[in-house]
């Protein structure tokens, strides 16, 4: 089973942030200050813990996340990044309203752990307060970063025997969870098809030889019933191709298939290794973020290397200039050497 994480998009971005400001303005009387209302939030009884570690009364918080968190947890947090968790001190820190705001949306650490700490297998416990610097690490990693612990229908796994069970999209999902009365959700139509997806092959490295010194290698992309192919570089082990191949992407998608040949004039054309290729991760969390051009660049998804796929290293998918893209280095597989180079990217159909 191949694992991808991918990044909740709770507060991370000023769209969602406006949404919320929008629900909560008709509510908040005028002589509510923003710093007021987060004090009185902090004060709430599940607030007066640590949301990771439960130390007595946290000063700090996770913005984007919405938690309230104590100094050491706190340590943590900073390391993960502020695209995952930007953290600030109730007392010392300026907070914009949006950021109040985010943390009132999610409604407090219960609320927030309902979801992040919904399901923490066996033999996983969480850490006291007076945890070690590594056990804490762990935790708050594998909870935020990792989202080991998300619900099972918040949880995304690549594997096709799952992949029905999906839900399309996740940012929906989620806000939901958090309100008590969320916006109605789409219905997940029918349609044949629910993307495009194009593939910029950049280029191949110590190909295999197939003719007596060299090879003439091509690149084939099936997906389904489509098939798609590079152009031919003559006597390369080493070819640049730069080409972009476009794929429709269907409802129900599989990976892709790719495949390098070797052209030969006068016999079949020899194979010189493939490789499969998971879009789920990829499409998974641009589903979830839908316009990715509202958002500043930052990684939404991740498909991890494993022993049983074709990645040399972790294929992260990101935003980078309102596009959905993911930059792939893969091993050609079944075959004496190859390596190829690719560049995902995502085109939603217009919603
Ligand atoms: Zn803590």
């Amino acid at each position: 089973m191949n694992k991808f994480t991918i990044t909740l998009p709770l507060f991370h971005h000023r769209g969602f942030i406006v949404k919320c400001q929008l629900l909560h303005s008709a509510l908040v009387p005028e002589f509510c200050t923003g710093k007021r209302r987060l004090k009185d939030l902090l004060l709430q009884r599940d607030n007066r813990k640590c949301a990771d570690c439960s130390a007595p009364e946290p000063k700090w918080a996770s913005a984007n996340i919405g938690v309230f968190i104590c100094l050491k947890c706190c340590g943590v947090h900073r390391s993960l990044g502020t695209h995952i968790s930007k953290v600030l001190s109730v007392t010392l820190d300026e907070w914009s309203d949006d950021e109040i705001e985010a943390m009132i949306e999610v409604g407090g650490n219960a609320s927030a752990n309902s979801i992040y700490e919904a399901y923490i297998p066996e033999g996983v416990s969480k850490p006291g307060p007076d945890a070690g610097p590594e056990e804490r690490a762990k935790f708050i990693r594998s909870k935020y970063e990792l989202q080991d612990f998300l619900k099972p229908s918040l949880r995304i796994m690549s594997d096709t025997s799952k992949k029905h069970s999906l839900q399309p999209n996740l940012s929906n999902k989620v806000m939901d969870s958090f309100r008590s009365s969320g916006p109605s959700k789409k219905s997940a139509g029918m349609v044949e098809f629910i993307g495009m997806l194009k593939v910029k092959v950049i280029k191949g490295t110590n190909l295999a030889v197939r003719d007596m010194l060299s090879s003439d290698p091509y690149i084939v992309l099936r997906l389904g019933s489509q098939k798609v192919q590079t152009a031919v570089v003559t006597s390369n082990l080493n070819p640049i191709w730069n080409e972009e191949l476009m794929l429709s992407v269907p409802h129900n998608y599989g990976s892709i298939k790719l495949q390098v040949y070797d052209h030969d004039m006068f016999s079949a054309d020899d194979i010189m290794g493939e490789a499969e290729i998971d879009i789920q991760p990829m499409i998974t969390s641009a589903t979830a973020f839908g316009d990715a051009g509202m958002f500043e660049d930052m990684q939404i998804g991740k498909w991890l290397k494993s022993h049983d796929n074709a990645l040399i290293e972790d294929s992260t998918v990101n935003i980078v200039d309102g596009k959905v893209k993911q930059e792939l280095w893969l091993r050609l597989q079944n075959v004496e050497s190859g390596e190829i180079e690719l560049e995902l990217e995502w085109i939603p159909l217009e919603q």
